[in-house]
């Protein structure tokens, strides 16, 4: 094109602005199809060079990105949860693997994450777990009953029985199996027993529900003055805890009254 045509046509498009719109538009509008199947035809041909480019970009770019996406998700909330829900329930397999890989992936972060997210939330974790137990009690019986036939699950606990016995043995000055052996005794005569925690009544089963207040995984010894007797459900809700997170626990989440001590501290 010569500067002389050039011209011409820029005076043109100048003159008929308006006209050379309306006239695309309505272009546009009457070949919908045709066009949306040449820009896809361009699109795939180029697809590389676009992802390429958009990816560079996007490096590039890496905090305008966040904060763009991050606006996006703000103003399109819902539209954005219920796309993520959708494309979650139609591709269930290929979004479970993908997070299998990135779990695996990413363990240790995950563990720290998770260990300093429970402390800096211990309330509202302690609640939840509350709540949970309190609602999948069958659950986690047959959960534990399962885990304890699996290899692991049985060579672990065999371990643990094992070390337990040897903890006992080790920390016993001969109170503890004295006092067990009357109240086993006591049991078999038919005498229901208080729980030390919830003070409810309930029918002991063997040394069950012999409860060490010090747990002996946290070093607490095998003696007269460490035991007391303690339904399941309060003796598996305390588990690990210590008495004095014991106490808390179950004043705030089981609605325990705590009873004054005695004097001297027994
Ligand atoms: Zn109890």
């Amino acid at each position: 094109m010569s500067e002389i045509e050039k011209e011409y046509s820029r005076r043109y498009r100048e003159k008929h602005h308006d006209e050379i719109l309306e006239r695309a538009r309505i272009f546009r509008s009457n070949n919908k199809g045709k066009i949306k199947k040449y820009s896809k035809k361009y699109y795939d041909k180029s697809k590389d060079k676009y992802s390429a480019y958009g990816k560079k970009y996007r490096e590039e770019h890496k905090e305008q990105e966040k904060a763009r996406l991050h606006k996006y998700f703000l103003e399109n909330k819902d539209k954005v949860l219920s796309r993520n829900k959708k494309y979650t329930i139609e591709n269930m397999e290929k979004v479970k693997a993908r997070q299998k890989k990135y779990d695996i992936e990413h363990l240790k972060e995950k563990q720290e994450y998770r260990k300093k997210y429970n402390i800096l939330h211990k309330e509202k974790r302690n609640k939840q777990i509350a709540e949970w137990q309190k609602t999948h009690k069958e659950q986690i019986r047959n959960n534990k009953r399962e885990w304890r036939h699996t290899p692991r699950g049985r060579s672990l606990s065999l371990a643990s029985d094992y070390e337990r016995r040897a903890r006992l043995k080790k920390t016993s000055d001969g109170s503890a199996e004295k006092w067990m052996a009357e109240k086993l005794l006591l049991e078999q005569q038919g005498q229901t027993f208080i729980c030390e925690y919830c003070k409810k009544e309930f029918i002991m089963k063997g040394n069950r529900n012999f409860e060490h207040k010090i747990a002996l995984d946290n070093g607490g010894p095998n003696i007269r003055s460490n035991l007391c007797i303690s339904c399941p459900p309060c003796n598996n809700q305390k588990y690990l805890k210590s008495p004095a997170e014991w106490d808390e626990y179950r004043v705030k989440y089981l609605g325990h009254v705590l009873e004054e001590k005695p004097a001297n501290g027994l």
